[in-house]
């Protein structure tokens, strides 16, 4: 399990890699078409808190804290995410308008970290968390937003300022790492691989 975590707190999920979700269709409407680019109404502020507190109150008997919620138009790696420290949980909003039937489910994982974390559980995506989500009906940690297409057209090239070696990674290196043909040795900072996002 690796959960990167920022000075503030933030804890990014990875709660998006999709199984396919299965949509069904009502007969008598007609199918979306393909490129319907019409974003579908995000719920308010408003409406988010509401939501927070039903499930509060439904799952947790109203035991959680306050959290501020947002929608982040720019998070798109993740449907959703939390920093306990500010007390904030974002989701994103370019996924979740797409797939707007997500957003209980992806508020609600969020809200089982807060839990765990308030009852200094350990608060990733292990055993504690597998109990709680149980219990409240979610049947898998990855929601079924399906990002997979979006998260496999990001590429980093990385490009050995030396020999010109280029590399294709689909994360960004944890730490700077240096070009093995250069110096075959251990990390050597001259050769330090450029990176250059692309997608
Ligand atoms: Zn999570
Ligand atoms: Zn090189």
């Amino acid at each position: 399990m690796s959960h990167t975590r920022t000075g503030d707190g933030t804890k990014p999920c990875r709660d998006t890699v999709g199984g396919g979700a299965s949509f069904r269709r009502t007969t008598g409407r007609p199918a979306p078409k393909e490129n319907d680019q019409t974003p579908a109404p995000l719920p308010s502020v408003a409406e988010l808190q509401l939501l927070f507190a039903a499930l509060n109150a439904r799952y947790f008997g109203g035991s959680l804290g306050a959290y501020g919620i947002s929608f982040n138009p720019r998070l798109t790696a993740v449907a959703g995410r939390i920093a306990y420290r500010r007390r904030s949980i974002e989701l994103s909003a370019p996924l979740l308008r797409v797939h707007p039937e997500h957003v209980t489910e992806t508020l609600l994982h969020e809200m089982i970290h807060a839990w765990l974390h308030e009852n200094r559980l350990p608060a990733g995506h292990g055993r504690h968390f597998k109990e709680v989500m149980r219990a409240v009906g979610l049947t898998s940690i990855y929601h079924s937003v399906p990002v997979t297409e979006r998260r496999s057209r990001r590429r980093y090239v990385l490009t050995c300022p030396h020999c010109k070696t280029k590399l294709v990674y689909r994360r960004r290196p944890g730490r700077p790492i240096s070009c093995a043909r250069c110096s075959p040795g251990g990390f050597d900072p001259r050769v330090a691989f450029h990176i250059r996002r692309v997608a």
